[in-house]
């Protein structure tokens, strides 16, 4: 993973002449004067964990998963928020952790936390490192110092119930390798996020992540049917049928937790049978109103297809469903469709007559194989962009159907008025029954200090989202960044009961302070 962008530098790619020139001509990007840091250069701040307490920590992993050099500290410093990206390449590196421990097991993860409490050593559980609101910063105030807790070496597939459809992970297995682990039993979990290629299975969980495929196989924490945490209390085993009526469900307070109630140490997933057809095509309609009209009708009345995404005329118009092929967007406004698994041809041809009810047109496989062969290429785009000296960030809330175009109006208005003509485009990411999330791509010339530049309309987009009744976020997580917003979500009593269950099992508050829980009083 690159320590300054996303992914793998192999795969950086040069922007190309007519985006550049785009960018120029429509927005006034210029290119930034001075160039990003040397990997060398990024400042840390002194590792602050005295001797004997890294030398306790080494005690219970082994030495050699205990580090403290200048690049695994730096490849453990925040996730890969814009924001993040643009510190980076200044070279601040002043949320570094002090050092960076691999656990082998539960043991040693239950062990680790007992001992971080009692020598007061926040912990920040580090899956994947791609959180995109601020999860994996700790505050340091009042600690001893700061480990990232990586749970790279938790990383096997350990059995697989076939009868059941349930597979059971170790928290640190990756997207990929969880796909290929599965196939070898012609399995699927079917989560297949933007940052698919790097990002974990209890990263999944503790960030609640959907992926693009969503239709057809749920959020992923719709596939959790059980799991283990650790926490400095003691620990919690959680889900022994797949529903149950035995008073609320715990599991719920597990997902979304962002490591600041405990640690993942394994997870039950439900899978499906790997598919034997995939079929991506587009749709196109005369405007954003129609085709969210046809998509509802699909995600209410079905059939609903495995691919169901629906880009707004602007980001229809750049083309950026298609990050390969960018710049050669269409009129109108695009939909993705996809369908997998059996009676592909039955199923298709059932989706595509109510888009055509709805006024949609047929524009065959092509946008569907470019959308399919470009999924995972936009965050590699930004880094391009981010040199270019243009900001590039995305951003997402999810509401009612009823109120999902003052949702739209809010954020785009929010961001007019906080970045003065930034490119803004928008598409419907997931759909369910009763409503749908918004995924909006900012693209903005860097003035200033483009962090500050971002955080004061980060500010002012958090605040319409509450505003305008939709939910911070739908898949990103909380993180520092939204937390106010979700403690305005909650109102006081809803954060009383986060912050009672988080002093009931961290009441030394080690587990990623500053992270998920808000202080009181809420507010925004
Ligand atoms: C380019 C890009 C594209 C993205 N696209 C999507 C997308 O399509 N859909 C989506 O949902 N998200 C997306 N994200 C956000 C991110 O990938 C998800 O939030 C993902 O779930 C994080 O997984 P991770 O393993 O990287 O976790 P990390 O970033 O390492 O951690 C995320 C949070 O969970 C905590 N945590 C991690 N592991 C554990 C554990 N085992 N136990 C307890 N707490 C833990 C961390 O402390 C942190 O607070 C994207 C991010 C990027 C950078």
């Amino acid at each position: 993973m690159s320590w300054c962008g996303w992914g793998d530098p192999a795969k950086a790619r040069e922007l190309p002449e007519q985006i550049r020139k785009l960018l120029h001509d429509l927005l006034g990007v210029r290119a930034p004067d001075t160039p990003a840091a040397a990997i060398d250069d990024v400042r840390l701040p002194p590792v602050a964990l005295p001797e004997p307490a890294l030398a306790a920590l080494a005690a219970v992993t082994g030495p050699a998963h205990v580090l403290t050099s200048h690049e695994a500290r730096l490849r453990h410093t925040r996730g890969k928020s814009t924001p993040d990206l643009l510190r980076m390449r200044a070279g601040d590196g002043s949320d570094a952790p002090d050092a960076v421990v691999l656990p082998g097991s539960h043991e040693e993860v239950a062990e680790l936390l007992r001992l971080c409490a009692a020598e007061r050593i926040a912990v920040v559980p580090f899956g994947g490192g791609t959180s995109v609101v601020g999860g994996l910063v700790a505050a340091r105030a009042g600690f001893t110092g700061v480990i990232a807790l990586d749970l790279g070496r938790l990383d096997r597939l350990r059995s697989v119930d076939a009868e059941s459809m349930v597979a059971d992970f170790e928290p640190g297995v990756r997207a990929p390798e969880a796909e290929r682990l599965l196939a070898e039993h012609g399995l699927t979990l079917g989560h297949f996020p933007q940052s698919f290629e790097y990002a974990t299975l209890g990263g999944f969980a503790a960030a609640r992540s959907s992926g693009q495929a969503s239709a057809g196989y749920g959020r992923f924490d719709d596939m959790v049917v059980g799991l283990t945490l650790a926490t400095p209390s003691g620990t919690l085993e959680l889900g022994r049928a797949p529903k149950s009526a035995a008073g609320p469900d715990l599991r719920q307070l597990v997902l979304g937790s962002e490591g600041a109630f405990g640690v993942i140490t394994s997870l039950r997933l439900r899978v499906r049978r790997r598919p034997a057809e995939r079929r991506y095509e587009g749709w196109r309609f005369e405007s954003f109103r129609a085709g969210t009209a046809a998509v509802r009708a699909l995600a209410q009345e079905g059939p609903l297809p495995t691919v169901l995404r629906l880009s707004d005329e602007t980001e229809t118009m750049i083309g950026l469903a298609r990050p390969d092929a960018i710049g050669g967007g269409g009129s109108g406004c695009l939909v993705i469709l996809g369908v997998e698994g059996d009676w592909i041809g039955h199923r298709h041809a059932a989706a595509a007559a109510v888009l055509a009810w709805h006024g949609g047109e047929p524009l065959g496989p092509e946008p569907g194989q470019a959308w399919e062969h470009g999924r995972f290429s936009a965050p590699y785009l930004r880094d391009s962009l981010l040199g270019a000296g243009a900001t590039v960030e995305t951003l997402e809330t999810a509401g009612f159907w009823s109120n999902l175009p003052r949702l739209y109006d809010a954020v785009r208005l929010a961001l007019l008025g906080a970045l003065g003509s930034p490119l803004v485009m928008c598409h419907v990411s997931h759909v369910y029954e009763t409503g749908a999330s918004l995924y909006f791509t900012v693209v903005t010339p860097q003035q200033g200090d483009p962090v500050e530049q971002w955080q004061r309309a980060k500010e002012a987009v958090n605040a319409a989202i509450v505003e305008a009744g939709g939910t911070i976020s739908h898949h990103h997580g909380v993180g520092r960044d939204h937390r106010d917003a979700y403690g305005a979500e909650l109102g006081p009593l809803g954060v009383g009961v986060l912050q009672a269950v988080k002093e009931r099992l961290d009441p030394a508050g080690i587990l990623n302070p500053g992270v998920l829980v808000p202080q009181s009083p809420p507010g925004i």
